[in-house]
């Protein structure tokens, strides 16, 4: 569970989600900035190549645009789920 780092409100996931690296998480309670850092690396990565797998061998049975949509459903699920779990908020020096 991610929590602000400057005032450890509970942190907004679409807020996570809609972040970038050049935008850093924005606390919508103390307006804080903090980055989102990995504390697992490799399960990120092993997770992510497990869906563009899953992906690859569904893409002859399902087509393109139905593999298309599963991907997107899938990815974001799971980097939603992985950056919720094993990423956590680093205060940033404004
Ligand atoms: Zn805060």
């Amino acid at each position: 569970m991610n929590t602000c780092p400057h005032c450890k409100a509970a942190a907004n996931p679409l807020r996570l989600l809609s972040m970038t690296r050049r935008s850093p998480y924005r606390c919508s309670r103390c307006g804080g900035r903090s980055l989102l850092l990995p504390t697992h690396n490799t399960i990120a990565a092993l997770l992510t190549m497990a869906i563009v797998i899953l992906c690859a061998v569904a893409l002859p049975r399902l087509g393109i645009p139905k593999t298309i949509g599963c991907f997107l459903g899938l990815y974001v699920c799971v980097v939603g789920g992985v950056m919720w779990f094993f990423m956590q908020l680093r205060p940033v020096e404004p």
